[in-house]
């Protein structure tokens, strides 16, 4: 693999720490749980995105871009992400936000990433009804953009396409390198999955080095035959991006869709405990709507005996804590 051929500006403040989580590991009586601190990747309160980002802020000033597109949920860390990426390289940042979780009060509507948009200097374009074609939407904005003269980048939703999950093929290889250093095997890794480019990138990154450590996404939305496709579709086109000559199988594509709950963004009391716990015994926030959800799931998996009491298992921590101020009655 050579991953400097590819275009890329630098945002994330890396290599992110790779910590034990010991308190967290005793309460729950093994197996022996780590945290890749992907929440500290430095950018306006970091988290996942950023380290996509690094890929597409580049092909979009390669293709001489001046504005961004993007899209999310109302409390998108993606959103958030992107407007500051984009602060930082002079572009112009227009969010289409989606009605994915109504009714949800004020501080959701206002609080949390959406203050950070807007302090950011991006444009929340619209908000749109949820079950919106959000790709379709962005598409038609683009078009209005080019007809005035504008020279716009769309960038899908959790910049997951074939060039933002090559942040986490980087990922994956810099957690094979932490773990040499350390003198850790790791058997496990963990993380919540939404648009796929992480899982995709990890997984297409671990294989490609074959490592062989099994990765886990917990689903945050699609139920799980769904969510498995949709990310080994993405693991297939990141390895062709790449140049991969080997198939990835099937097999290394896994997922858990029973910790979602009601729906996307909606509380579960698995999640506010996940949450409170990792506060409480490692000094660590997640979030609500992805990491606390991972959480949440990574924990059923351990009291359902998934893992060795003796396994190292890693939990990639995604970010998004911004995002509690958006679930403040949640946790009152
Ligand atoms: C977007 C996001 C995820 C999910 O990552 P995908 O690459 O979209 O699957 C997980 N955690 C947080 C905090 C996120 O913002």
């Amino acid at each position: 693999m050579h991953l400097s051929r590819f275009p890329r500006v630098r945002l994330v403040h890396g290599p992110t720490p790779l910590e034990p989580m010991p308190r967290l590991s005793a309460h729950l009586g093994g197996p022996t749980l780590y945290i890749k601190r992907d929440d500290c990747t430095g950018l306006a309160s970091g988290g996942n995105k950023t380290r996509k980002l690094e890929f597409l802020i580049a092909d979009a000033l390669q293709q001489g871009a001046d504005v961004v597109i993007t899209q999310g949920a109302t409390q998108s860390n993606h959103a958030r992400q992107t407007a500051a990426a984009a602060a930082k390289h002079g572009l112009d940042c227009k969010l289409l936000l989606e009605k994915r979780v109504s009714d949800f009060g004020e501080d959701y509507e206002q609080s949390g990433n959406v203050m950070l948009d807007n302090l950011l200097g991006a444009e929340i374009v619209s908000r749109l009804p949820a079950g919106t074609d959000m790709q379709k939407a962005m598409e038609d904005f683009a078009q209005e953009l080019r007809a005035a003269g504008r020279k716009p980048y769309v960038i899908p939703g959790g910049g997951s396409n074939a060039i933002g999950a090559l942040g986490y093929v980087v990922c994956a290889q810099e957690m094979l390198g932490q773990s040499f250093d350390m003198g850790l095997r790791i058997d496990h890794v963990v993380h919540a999955t939404g648009s796929t480019g992480t899982q995709a990138g990890l997984v297409t990154g671990l294989q490609a080095s074959n490592s062989r450590i099994p990765v886990m996404g917990i689903s945050v939305r699609a139920p799980k035959q769904a969510q498995e496709e949709n990310v080994y579709r993405l693991v297939q086109a990141t390895a062709k991006h790449l140049g991969m000559t080997h198939e990835i199988p099937r097999e290394t594509v896994a997922a858990n869709s029973d910790y979602v709950g009601a729906g996307y963004g909606l509380p579960t009391p698995e999640m506010v405990e996940a949450i409170r716990l990792t506060a409480r015994l490692e000094g660590i926030l997640l979030d609500p709507v992805y990491s606390g959800k991972g959480m949440a799931g990574l924990i059923g998996l351990i009291q359902q005996g998934h893992f060795g009491k003796n396994d190292n298992v890693v939990f990639v921590h995604t970010g998004g804590s911004v995002g509690l101020f958006g679930y403040r009655n949640t946790f009152a």
